[in-house]
C-alpha cells in the first residue's frame, strides 16, 4: 500500500514516514519544506517538493497512492493571529485542493492531523471529542474548518477518514540516520525551550498565577512515536464513508514546573528559568480524554514524560 504523507519532512510527518516505512508501506511525500527539512527524506521514498496550493503538484504526488496522511499546514498559533488569511489559504484552501484531487483519483482514505486547538478554552475536563469546539485562535479555527470539511466530504462523496486531535506532542524517534529532531526557528514549544535554556537566555515560564496547584499551566503531553502509532491504527480502522474524530494525548496533565523538573533530571542539573507574565491565548489546563482512541483503536500511549524529555534531549545533541 502506498501512502502519501503531506508535510512528510516536518517533525511529526517525518516520524510518520520513518514508522510507515518500517512497517512495509510505500511512501510518497509532498512538502514545500517551508517548515520541514528535505534532509529527513529517507532513501526509497518518492519526494515531491511542492505546495498543497498547486493542484498539479498535489495530483502528481497522489499518483499510485491508496491512502493520504495529511500533516502539511501552518501550525503557529501566534503567527495565525497576525496572518489569519495565510492560515485560511494554506490550511483550509490547501486541504480543499487535496480532497478534490483525491476524489479525481478515487483515493478515499484519509488520516488528518487535527488539533486540540479546535476545542479552545474547555468548560469540562478532561476534553472529550464531543466537547464544544470554540477555538480561540485562527490556527484552531482552520483545523476545525478542515474537520468539518472532511465530515461533509465523507457524507457526500464516500471519503473514509479519521481526524486526530493532538494535544502536546514531544519526544523524538531514532532512525539509522540519527534522531529526527523538532527543528523549528523560532522554537515556541516548552520542552525544547527548557532543554535549550541557558543562564544568558533562560526559558520563560509563562505565568505563575494560574488556578493550578503550582500556579503554572497544565498540558497533556504525548510522545511522537505513540502519536504515529495511533495514526497507523486509525488508518487500519477506517470505515466506508465515515469520519471519526479521536483525541490523542496521554490522558494526564503536567504543569510547566513539572516539565522543568523532568528536564532537570534528564540533564542532571538545575535548568535556569525566569517567571514571566502569562502568554496571550493560553488556557490554564488542557487534558485529553483518550478513552475513544483506547477503545476503538486499541491504542495506548506507553512513553511517559521522562522518556519524552530524555528523547527530545538526545535528538538535540
Ligand atoms: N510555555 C512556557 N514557556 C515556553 C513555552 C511554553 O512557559 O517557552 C508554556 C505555555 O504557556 C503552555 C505550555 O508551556 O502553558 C506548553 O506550551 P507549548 O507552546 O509547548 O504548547 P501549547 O500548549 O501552546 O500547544
Amino acid at each position: 500500500m502506498r501512502v502519501l504523507v503531506t508535510g512528510g519532512t516536518g517533525y511529526i510527518g517525518s516520524t510518520a514516514v520513518e514508522m510507515l516505512l518500517n512497517q512495509g508501506f510505500d511512501i510518497s511525500i509532498l512538502d514545500d519544506c517551508s517548515m520541514g527539512h528535505a534532509d529527513t527524506v529517507p532513501a526509497g521514498v518518492r519526494f515531491i517538493q511542492g505546495s498543497l496550493l498547486n493542484s498539479d503538484e498535489v495530483a502528481d504526488s497522489l499518483a499510485d497512492c491508496q491512502v493520504v496522511m495529511h500533516f502539511a499546514g501552518k501550525s503557529l498559533v501566534g503567527e495565525s493571529v497576525k496572518q489569519p488569511d495565510l492560515y485560511h489559504l494554506v490550511n483550509v484552501g490547501g486541504t480543499r485542493i487535496l480532497l478534490d484531487e483525491m476524489r479525481k483519483q478515487s483515493i478515499s482514505k484519509l488520516v488528518f492531523s487535527s488539533s486540540a486547538a479546535t476545542y479552545g478554552e474547555p468548560e469540562v475536563l478532561p476534553i472529550l471529542e464531543t466537547s464544544p469546539t470554540n477555538p480561540t485562535n485562527p490556527y484552531g479555527a482552520t483545523k476545525l474548518a478542515i474537520d468539518q470539511m472532511i465530515t461533509s466530504e465523507a457524507a457526500a462523496h464516500g471519503l473514509s477518514a479519521a481526524s486526530l486531535r493532538y494535544f502536546n506532542v514531544a519526544g523524538a524517534i531514532k532512525t539509522d540516520r540519527g534522531w529526527l529532531a523538532e527543528r523549528h526557528n523560532p522554537e515556541t514549544h516548552l520542552i525544547p525551550n527548557v532543554l535549550r535554556s541557558t543562564t544568558e537566555n533562560p526559558v520563560k515560564i509563562f505565568g505563575t498565577d494560574w488556578p493550578t496547584a503550582d500556579g503554572t499551566c497544565i498540558r497533556d503531553y504525548v510522545h511522537v512515536i505513540d502519536l504515529i502509532d495511533a495514526h497507523v491504527k486509525a488508518l487500519h480502522s477506517l470505515k466506508d464513508s465515515a469520519h471519526e474524530i479521536y483525541n490523542l494525548g496521554s490522558g494526564s496533565g503536567y504543569s510547566v514546573r513539572e516539565v522543568v523538573a523532568a528536564a532537570n533530571t534528564a540533564i542532571g542539573h538545575q535548568i535556569p528559568s525566569i517567571d514571566t507574565a502569562r502568554r496571550a491565548g493560553d488556557p490554564a489546563v488542557l487534558i485529553a480524554d483518550i478513552s475513544k482512541a483506547k477503545a476503538r483503536l486499541d491504542w495506548e500511549p506507553t512513553r511517559d514524560l521522562n522518556t519524552m524529555v530524555s528523547d527530545t534531549l538526545k535528538s538535540m545533541a
